[in-house]
């Protein structure tokens, strides 16, 4: 049974509280540098439901860099942008690989296995430098649209640390390129890429920004369509599969929600008729997964019973 809104923010502070002892389990990702200067034991929660209502508890209104989960986003985008043809360059199958491997991605010769790995996410990167005159400028307004404020922003040290430290996404992305799976410029790709992880979000606006995913398609507040029913099944059956990197099985198994976490440290899972739910802790498991975002999303989920396997 779906609670009240109301009972729910209490609900949201207790569970912060439950956590309190897990705060700095795990590690902050470090291979960004820029993401290492984040305080390990800084957490947040907001739920938003389709009904418009926001809540939230703990440092939920401050901005994170948002990183994989930009990767949802981009996906929308491209599908909008290119229809069905993008899935003749990209899957929809589970990788059961670390989110930046590079093993699969040559035998199976440059098509990425799904658009939430990083090979999938540079290929769909790809399609909107290609398809975008001006591929960071349109999906910044994008984003800023959805979550209804034109303030979020790209955090400049985080884009400036990524592009220094990201060989092994550019490796990716000439390996695709080898394949004939990259249209444009690999300089281009990679720093429309790292623009969109370097985006800063709370998880207040990340709840927000995503409900159209929870509402067939519609964005639940301007009623604007974001994307087709179809499309948006389609999104949250990948992130039910891939969404949670490597770990993606065992999510589905024990919270059974379409979800995507970000090795900024956070996570956002949709719930299909009802709404968003977003946590951010910056410390992270061995998948790259946030600890507590994660047990938070799966405690949200288990008392309001949300699953969609139910
Ligand atoms: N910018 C990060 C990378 O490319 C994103 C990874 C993530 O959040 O999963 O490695």
């Amino acid at each position: 049974m779906k609670k009240d809104i109301v009972d729910l923010q209490d609900k949201l502070q207790a569970l912060l509280l439950i956590q309190q002892d897990n705060y700095t389990q795990g590690k902050v990702a470090d291979y960004i540098p820029a993401l290492a200067n984040v305080k390990p034991d800084l957490v947040g929660i907001s739920v938003a439901t389709i009904d418009g209502k926001v809540v939230g508890a703990g440092e939920y209104q401050r901005s994170f860099s948002i990183q994989s989960i930009s990767k949802v986003f981009g996906l929308v985008m491209a599908m909008n942008r290119i229809g069905d043809s993008l899935w003749q360059r990209v899957r929809m199958e589970p990788s059961g690989q670390p989110f930046n491997s590079i093993i699969q991605l040559e035998w199976e010769k440059g098509i990425p296995r799904n658009p939430v790995i990083n090979a999938g996410a540079i290929l769909v990167s790809d399609v909107l430098t290609s398809h975008f005159s001006a591929s960071k400028l349109a999906f910044i307004t994008f984003v800023r649209k959805l979550a209804g404020n034109d303030n979020i922003r790209v955090d400049n040290d985080v884009y400036q640390s990524e592009l220094t430290h990201g060989n092994g996404n550019a490796a990716l992305a000439y390996l695709m390129k080898s394949f004939g799976n990259i249209e444009a410029e690999i300089p281009e790709v990679l720093s429309h890429y790292f623009t969109q992880c370097s985006i800063a979000m709370s998880c207040q606006q990340l709840a927000k920004s995503l409900l159209f995913l929870a509402n067939k398609g519609v964005d639940p507040i301007t009623q604007k369509t974001i994307c087709t029913a179809r499309d948006a099944h389609r999104v949250n059956a990948i992130l039910s599969t891939s969404g949670m990197y490597d770990q993606s099985g065992e999510f589905a198994f024990s919270v059974g929600l379409p979800a995507k976490s970000g090795v900024g440290g956070g996570v956002i899972a949709v719930v299909p008729g009802y709404g968003v739910i977003c946590t951010w802790s910056p410390p992270l498991n061995s998948f790259g997964n946030s600890v507590v975002g994660m047990n938070l999303v799966a405690s949200v989920a288990e008392e309001l019973g949300l699953s969609i396997y139910h």
